[in-house]
């Protein structure tokens, strides 16, 4: 589905990161973890790039993607985006969704990574999926690391959820995991990961990465899911 349509409302998640709702229409379906093509016009002319949905399909009102601001042209352009002006969505796309197909499930975020797991977590939330779902969330600080609250309380509604931030440059008080995300980080957080399914995102390097050592450690391919954010 391809529509035209206006920002309704813009929310600044920290320093560097912004969210951009949208009135959804009642037609618009899609799944969690999909994503959007958003077109916007610079200077007159029409640039189009990827952007995960980071609400939950059970919103029914607005949907949501959220960038992580740059100096690049796009990004400058979108985070010079008024509420009431003019954006292109074209979409759903992509096979990077959960809906509860596993009891088992390590999602596993790099940063701005975070966006289709918003989605598949809120879905999973609001609908009371069983899944047992940890989610292994890699940021530089805490302050970097957006949308921790709302991890807080989707975690406070969810018992089956479990949520470890790790900080690769934490402030000196943090009293939490420490370094990237790794096989070590797998291992240590979730004892029992032979069987459980995967879902990896974030920037290329460390998606390919983790690809790679869950390959090697015998995961089956046909549980490891990919979604790379090209551009970080
Ligand atoms: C399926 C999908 C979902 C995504 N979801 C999100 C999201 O939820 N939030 C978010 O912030 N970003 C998301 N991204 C990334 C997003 O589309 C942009 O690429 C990214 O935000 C960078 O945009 P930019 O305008 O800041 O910089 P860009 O103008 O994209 O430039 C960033 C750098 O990357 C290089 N580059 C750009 N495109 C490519 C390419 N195709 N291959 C190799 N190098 C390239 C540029 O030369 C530059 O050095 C997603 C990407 C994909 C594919």
């Amino acid at each position: 589905m391809e529509f035209e349509t206006t920002v309704a409302e813009i929310i600044r998640r920290n320093s560097e990161v912004k969210s951009f709702r949208f009135r959804r229409p009642a037609s618009f379906q899609f799944l969690p973890g999909q994503f959007l093509m958003v077109t916007i016009r610079i200077n007159g002319e029409k640039k189009t790039k990827y952007f995960s949905i980071s609400s939950s399909p059970t919103e029914s009102e607005y949907i949501e993607f959220t960038k992580r601001i740059t100096s690049h042209e796009f990004s400058k352009a979108l985070d010079n985006l008024q509420v009431g002006e003019t954006v292109y969505l074209n979409g759903p796309h992509g096979k990077f969704t959960f809906t509860g197909e596993y009891q088992k499930v390590v999602m596993i975020a790099g940063g701005i990574g975070i966006t289709p797991f918003m989605s598949m977590i809120g879905y999973c939330t609001d609908n009371r999926i069983p899944a047992a779902i940890t989610l292994l969330y890699g940021n530089r600080s805490e302050e970097s690391a957006a949308f921790k609250e709302e991890l807080a309380n989707f975690m406070q509604k969810n018992r089956n959820l479990r949520i470890v931030h790790s900080l690769s440059r934490p402030e000196e008080t943090w009293k939490g995991r420490r370094g990237h995300l790794d096989l070590t980080t797998i291992r240590e957080e979730v004892p029992d990961y032979q069987d459980a399914s995967f879902y990896l995102c974030g920037p290329p390097a460390l998606v390919e990465d983790l690809e790679r050592v869950l390959q090697a450690e015998g995961i089956p391919e046909d549980r490891v899911y990919v979604e790379s954010f090209l551009g970080y």
